[in-house]
């Protein structure tokens, strides 16, 4: 895993804004602006063909009295941003370090035998770019959340609740700040009612185990 490629000194270059990465990149102006940037190649081909194609603005999510953990993220996210007087070397190290933190999540993710995620928004979706990579979400998706509970025999609940104290640690990194919101929110989303799902996730293995197929595998 190259390290050097996520050091914030090399953001500029590699046209990366710390104000738009995970989770701020769901900024609607950004968006907009990301979504008019790859339109404009096939709006050109279409114009060619005499076709017109209408852009679909982003679907509003309905409103809700609870902020949702992606809101909340966000909140975190740009609170914690550094400020003229951060130092440089707290700077680096608050912005570097959850970007190798979550390479190293994905580069885990392959060791469980998880391919690359088509499914949501996902720590296990591939990328081509730096800019991509960084505004991937730091978790996993339900359908991986599922398959990495069953490879480790852990639930949701238990890996949230060590993600928020690893997090808890870190909350001058913007990402890790954002990060250990959301995994809060989360948490409040399963409820207190909920039976600790590592003991779910275990009951629910040993109920599968005889009538599982095994995973399978690509090449
Ligand atoms: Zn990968
Ligand atoms: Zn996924």
């Amino acid at each position: 895993m190259g390290a050097a490629r996520y050091n914030p000194i090399l953001d500029e270059r590699q046209g990366l804004q710390e104000d738009h990465l995970w989770p701020a990149c769901h900024c609607e102006d950004y968006m907009k602006k990301c979504c008019d940037a790859a339109e404009k190649p096939r709006k050109a081909e279409m114009k060619k063909d005499s076709q017109q194609l209408s852009y679909s603005p982003p679907i509003s999510l309905p409103s809700s009295t609870t902020p949702s953990p992606l809101r909340v993220a966000v909140g975190a996210y740009t609170s914690a941003l550094p400020t003229s007087s951060s130092s440089s070397d707290d700077v680096k190290l608050n912005i570097w370090l959850p970007r190798i933190a979550q390479t190293a999540s994905h580069e885990l993710g392959h060791c469980f035998a998880l391919d690359h995620c088509t499914y949501y928004a996902c720590v296990m979706q591939a990328t081509s770019s730096i800019v991509e990579d960084l505004r991937q979400p730091p978790y996993l998706c339900p359908v991986d959340e599922a398959k990495v509970g069953r490879a480790t025999g852990t639930g949701e609940r238990e890996r949230y609740e060590a993600i928020e104290r690893f997090c808890e640690k870190h909350v001058d990194a913007p990402t890790f700040a954002a990060f250990g919101a959301w995994v809060r929110a989360r948490l409040g989303e399963l409820g207190e009612s909920d039976e600790p799902s590592a003991k779910r996730q275990r009951k629910l293995v040993s109920r599968k185990e005889s009538r599982e197929l095994p995973i399978e595998r690509s090449p």
